[in-house]
C-alpha cells in the first residue's frame, strides 16, 4: 500500500534529472508544474513559476505566439515543433535566473497530455537549450557564404543569390539590375606596390561598394578584384547612377597603405534582368560585354547595356 508514494517520488526525481526542461502549462497558459532542466546554461528555481502564467514572464508578442503553440496542440493533439529565442532581458524575469550574456535559442516540443493535470487541459512542453547547435549552423553558413578578406558574399552564395532574384523578377515583375566591377590594371598595382598593398586595396573597395549601396542590396566578390552588386527593385537608369557613383567615389579615394599611394580606377558593366531572359546568367552576359566595353574604351568608365525589354 505504501509503495505508492515511494513511487511517485521516483518519477519525479526522474523528472527532474532530465537534461531538457519540462512545463506543465495549462489550455490558459499556466504554469501547472516545472520538472527537468538539468543541461541548461539558464538557471532559476523552476518551481516559482508554478502558478505564474506565460503572459506574466513574457513580453505580449511571444506570450500570444506561446499561446497559439498551446492552442494548436490542443485542438490537433499532434505534436507541436516550436523554435524561439529569449533575450537576456527576457530570462531576467524569471524568477532568480542566472541571466545569460546573449540571447538563447531554445526548440520547444509540445504535446497534449492525455488527462487532465490538477484539474485542467494541459500540455506537456519540453524546451530544450539549442543555442550551441544553432550558433555553431550559423558559423558554418557564414563561413561557406562570406568571402573572408571583404567579407561579402562569395562566388557561390552571391550566385544563389541572383538565381533568387530572377525567380523574383519573373514572379512579381520588379526591377532587377547587376553591376559588374573589375579594377582597372591591378596586375600592375600588386606588382609595383606588393601584394599586401593589393589585398588592402580589395578590402577598401569592398568598403566603399557596401557603403554605396542599400542595405536591401547583396554585394559579392566573384574572386580576385572583381565584384558584382544586385540592385534590388532598382531599373537601369538607377542603376547606373550608382555605378557612376561608385566609380567615382573609388577614383578620389586616397589609396594609402604601408606608407605608399596608388591610385585606384574601376571598370564597370551595368545592366538589368529582362522579361524575356531565360535564366540569371543572361544579364551576367550582358554585364560582361558591358564591361569590357569600358576596358576597351579606356577603362575608370560606366557602360551600360539593357538588351531587349
Ligand atoms: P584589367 O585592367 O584588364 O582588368 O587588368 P588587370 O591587371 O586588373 O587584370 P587581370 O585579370 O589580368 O589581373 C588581376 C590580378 O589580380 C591578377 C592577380 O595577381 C590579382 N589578384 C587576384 N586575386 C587577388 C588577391 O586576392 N589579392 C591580391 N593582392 N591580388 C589578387
Ligand atoms: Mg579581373
Ligand atoms: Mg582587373
Amino acid at each position: 500500500m505504501d509503495q505508492e508514494p515511494n513511487r511517485l517520488s521516483e518519477i519525479i526525481s526522474v523528472l527532474d534529472t532530465l537534461p531538457d526542461r519540462v512545463f506543465i502549462l495549462s489550455s490558459s497558459g499556466q504554469f501547472l508544474d516545472v520538472f527537468g532542466g538539468t543541461d541548461t546554461n539558464v538557471h532559476f528555481s523552476a518551481n516559482k513559476l508554478v502558478g505564474a502564467n506565460i503572459s506574466d514572464i513574457m513580453e505580449t508578442e511571444a506570450a500570444q505566439t506561446f499561446q497559439a503553440v498551446i492552442d494548436k496542440s490542443l485542438q490537433t493533439h499532434k505534436t507541436q515543433n516550436h523554435v524561439y529565442t529569449l533575450s537576456p532581458q527576457q530570462h531576467s524575469t524569471l524568477p532568480e535566473a542566472i541571466i545569460p550574456i546573449r540571447t538563447q535559442w531554445y526548440e520547444g516540443r509540445v504535446h497534449i497530455l492525455a488527462e487532465k493535470y490538477k484539474e485542467q487541459d494541459a500540455v506537456v512542453w519540453i524546451s530544450r537549450n539549442i543555442t550551441d547547435s544553432y550558433e555553431l549552423k550559423e558559423r558554418l553558413i557564414e563561413l561557406s557564404e562570406i568571402d573572408d578578406l571583404t567579407q561579402l558574399l562569395n562566388r557561390r552564395a552571391f550566385s544563389e543569390r541572383i538565381k533568387q532574384c530572377f525567380g523574383c523578377r519573373k514572379r512579381y515583375n520588379v526591377n532587377t539590375s547587376i553591376i559588374l566591377i573589375d579594377v582597372d590594371y591591378f596586375k600592375s598595382i600588386n606588382d609595383n606596390f606588393g601584394h599586401p598593398f593589393g589585398d588592402e586595396t580589395i578590402k577598401q573597395i569592398a568598403k566603399i561598394i557596401t557603403e554605396e549601396v542599400r542595405e536591401v542590396d547583396s554585394a559579392g566578390r566573384l574572386g580576385g578584384e572583381e565584384f558584382s552588386v544586385i540592385l534590388n527593385m532598382t531599373d537601369i537608369i538607377g542603376a547606373q547612377l550608382t555605378a557612376e557613383r561608385i566609380r567615382n567615389r573609388i577614383e578620389l579615394h586616397d589609396f594609402s597603405f604601408f606608407g605608399k599611394q596608388a591610385n585606384i580606377t574601376v571598370s564597370i558593366g551595368v545592366s538589368q534582368i529582362n522579361a524575356s531572359d531565360e535564366d540569371q546568367t543572361d544579364v551576367f552576359h550582358r554585364a560582361d560585354a558591358a564591361l569590357y566595353e569600358s576596358k576597351e574604351a579606356g577603362r575608370n568608365r560606366v557602360t551600360v547595356i539593357r538588351g531587349d525589354e
